[in-house]
C-alpha cells in the first residue's frame, strides 16, 4: 500500500488546528444531525460551541442519510445511544415512521426534526422548528395581519402553525404544484378548524400573485429558491423579479434561508427599505431548543452559537 507523506508546512497546519478541538473520550456522548447533503450544515460548528460553552462532554456531528437507509440508521444510533438527533432536508416526515412518540406540535405539524431518547430504546419525535420560526418576530405585532407564505413544503407547515399561535388573521400559501398545495391547504384547515384565522391556496401557475403580495404585513419564503446556486426559472428570487415591483416598504420579508447572507430576496427587500430577517436566528433557536430537549438545561449559550455561526459563513 502507498502511504501519502504530509508536507511540513500541513504538518503545522494540522497541530495548530488540533490543539484547538474539542477532546473526544470514551465517555463523550454522541448527538448529531441527519440529512441529505449534509456537508454545508452549520449545526456541528454551532451545536458544539455550545456544548464546550456549557462544559457538556458531547459531540455533534453530521451523519448523510439516505431515504432508503433512514430507519435502519434511526435504530441504530438509538442503540448506540445518541443522546439525541437533529433531522433535516428531506427526511423530517419520512422520520415520523422512526418515532415511537411525537409531541403534540410534531404530531400537528406531521414533521419532526429532533428525536430525543426514551426507555426501550425508543425515539420520541419533536418538532422545534416552529418556536424557532417564532423567535424573530416576537418583537413584531402581527395580530390580525396578512401573511403570504411562499412554499408549501415541510417547513411551510411549521410556519402557518407557528402564524396561527400569535394570531395573524390571513395567511395565503403560494404553492407551483396544484396537487401539493391542495394537499396542504386541506391538512392545514382541518389542523386549524377552531382557530378564526383564514387560510387559502394560490397556484402561481394560474393566478397573478401581485395583489396578495402588495397587501401582505409579512412575506415569507419557505422555499430553497436563492439558497447558494439554487434557482428556479426566473432566477434566485422566488416568484420572479417583476412581482416584487410595488412591494410596499412596509412589507416585512423573511426568509427562511440563512446562506447566502443576505439572498438576493432580501437584498431587493433592503433596497425598498423594507425590514428583513434572515433564516440565522430561526437555525440558531430551532437548535438551542434541541438542546434543551436533550439536557434539561434552560440556559443554552444562544450568542455564542450565533457567533460561531456567523464567524463559519464568514470564511
Ligand atoms: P421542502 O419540504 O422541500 O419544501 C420546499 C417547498 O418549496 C415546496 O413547496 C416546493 O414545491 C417549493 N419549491 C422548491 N423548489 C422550488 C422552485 N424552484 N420554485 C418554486 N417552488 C419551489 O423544504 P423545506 O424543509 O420546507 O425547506 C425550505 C427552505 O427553508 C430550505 O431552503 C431550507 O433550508 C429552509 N429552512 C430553514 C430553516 C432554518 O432553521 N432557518 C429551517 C427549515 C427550513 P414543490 O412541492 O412543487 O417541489
Amino acid at each position: 500500500m502507498r502511504r501519502g507523506v504530509v508536507p511540513e508546512q500541513s504538518l503545522n497546519d494540522y497541530e495548530s488546528t488540533s490543539a484547538q478541538m474539542i477532546t473526544i473520550t470514551g465517555k463523550t456522548n454522541l448527538v448529531g444531525l441527519l440529512g441529505q447533503p449534509v456537508n454545508h450544515s452549520l449545526s456541528p460548528i454551532m451545536h458544539n460551541a455550545a456544548y464546550e460553552e456549557m462544559g457538556l462532554d458531547w459531540c455533534y456531528i453530521a451523519i448523510p442519510c439516505d431515504k432508503k437507509n433512514l430507519k435502519q440508521i434511526t435504530t441504530a444510533l438509538r442503540l448506540i445511544e445518541f443522546k439525541g438527533l437533529n433531522v433535516t432536508i428531506p427526511h423530517k416526515q419520512e422520520v415520523l415512521k422512526a418515532c415511537n412518540k411525537l409531541t403534540l406540535i410534531a404530531n400537528n405539524i406531521q414533521a419532526v426534526n429532533t428525536l430525543i431518547p426514551e426507555e426501550n430504546n425508543e425515539w420520541l419525535g419533536a418538532n422545534t422548528d416552529l418556536e424557532g420560526f417564532l423567535a424573530p418576530l416576537k418583537h413584531h405585532d402581527l395580530i390580525k395581519k396578512n401573511v403570504v407564505v411562499i412554499g408549501c413544503g415541510g417547513s411551510a407547515r411549521a410556519v402557518v402553525m407557528g402564524l396561527n399561535n400569535i394570531n395573524v388573521k390571513k395567511i395565503t400559501v403560494i404553492g407551483r404544484n396544484e396537487n401539493s398545495l391542495n394537499i396542504f391547504i386541506q391538512n392545514m384547515q382541518k389542523l386549524l378548524q377552531k382557530s378564526d384565522m383564514v387560510i387559502n391556496g394560490i397556484n402561481s401557475k394560474n393566478l397573478s400573485v401581485t395583489p396578495y403580495i402588495e397587501e401582505a404585513d409579512l412575506i415569507v419564503n419557505a422555499t430553497p429558491i436563492g439558497m447558494n446556486s439554487k434557482t428556479n426559472e426566473e432566477g434566485s428570487i422566488p416568484l420572479g423579479q417583476e412581482t416584487w415591483k410595488n412591494l410596499s416598504s412596509k412589507t416585512i420579508l423573511y426568509d427562511l434561508i440563512y446562506t447566502p447572507r443576505p439572498t438576493d430576496w432580501l437584498k431587493l427587500g433592503k433596497q425598498k427599505n423594507c425590514l428583513t430577517i434572515d433564516g440565522l436566528d430561526m437555525l440558531v433557536e430551532q437548535g438551542a431548543l434541541s438542546i434543551q430537549l436533550w439536557s434539561g438545561f434552560k440556559d443554552v449559550p444562544i450568542k455564542i452559537m450565533k457567533s460561531s455561526a456567523e464567524k463559519h459563513l464568514m470564511v
